[in-house]
């Protein structure tokens, strides 16, 4: 049933904004699952010009949008961190040239990668920053460049301060197993848990990340 929407995942649910690490990703060719959004992305780990070459073509001859690609301190012996910053730069701007939504993947490099973001100066709801677990202030800082925050399993923060500071939340269970029952618990309990923590009922937390997932999209959303 999709009043649960699923912001970020690996798995290709119907409830879900579907993503993969690097082009041609097994998952994502899957074509006959229908996810809310497909994405395909490139992680710098993954970076080489044929993959990009790749992920061009596909943005350019599809209806995909670009995610997860981003900043990652953790491979930065591997990929220096500068050429990391000139590669999503560069892949930023490519989506943008073609109206195409972003998902964004920043490990230890918020400054950089906000940065990143505000260099290419996206229009509102545009960008996702999924699995967000900065500061308030950095939440706040990313409300006002138009960027949505997804909250995801591995948050364990201040999630009422981080939802006040950026009112452009939403959830997201970046599931990626093949189990399609374990998949649905664990996007049940994404949201239990939100409203839980929010002092929200679970109906409001549903209709909230309805509502962002309608301006984020570029196709109406249907209900179920
Ligand atoms: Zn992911």
């Amino acid at each position: 049933m999709l009043d649960l929407v699923d912001f970020h995942s690996h798995f290709p649910s119907p409830n879900a904004m579907v993503c993969t690490a690097f082009p041609l990703e097994s998952h994502a060719l899957q074509k006959d699952a229908q996810p809310l959004m497909r994405f395909e992305g490139l992680l710098p780990q993954y970076w080489s010009i044929g993959r990009w070459e790749i992920l061009k073509t596909h943005l350019l001859e599809s209806d995909i949008h670009l995610g997860e690609i981003g900043l990652d301190r953790r491979f930065a012996g591997a990929v220096p961190l500068d050429r990391q910053f000139e590669n999503l730069t560069m892949m930023i701007r490519y989506a943008y040239s073609l109206g195409k939504k972003v998902t964004i993947h920043s490990v230890q490099a918020t400054e950089l990668t906000i940065r990143a973001i505000k260099e290419a100066s996206l229009p509102s709801f545009s960008v996702l920053w999924h699995g967000f677990t900065g500061s308030k202030e950095t939440a706040r800082q990313l409300y006002d460049s138009g960027v949505l925050i997804g909250i995801g399993p591995r948050f364990h923060g201040d999630l009422p301060a981080i939802t006040t500071a950026n009112p452009s939340w939403v959830l997201e269970t970046d599931y990626e197993g093949t189990d399609e029952n374990q998949y649905n618990e664990i996007l049940s309990s994404c949201y239990a848990s939100a409203a839980k923590r929010l002092g929200m009922v679970l109906d409001e937390v549903k209709e909230h990340c309805y509502g962002q997932a309608q301006a984020f999209a570029d196709k109406p959303i249907p209900r179920r």
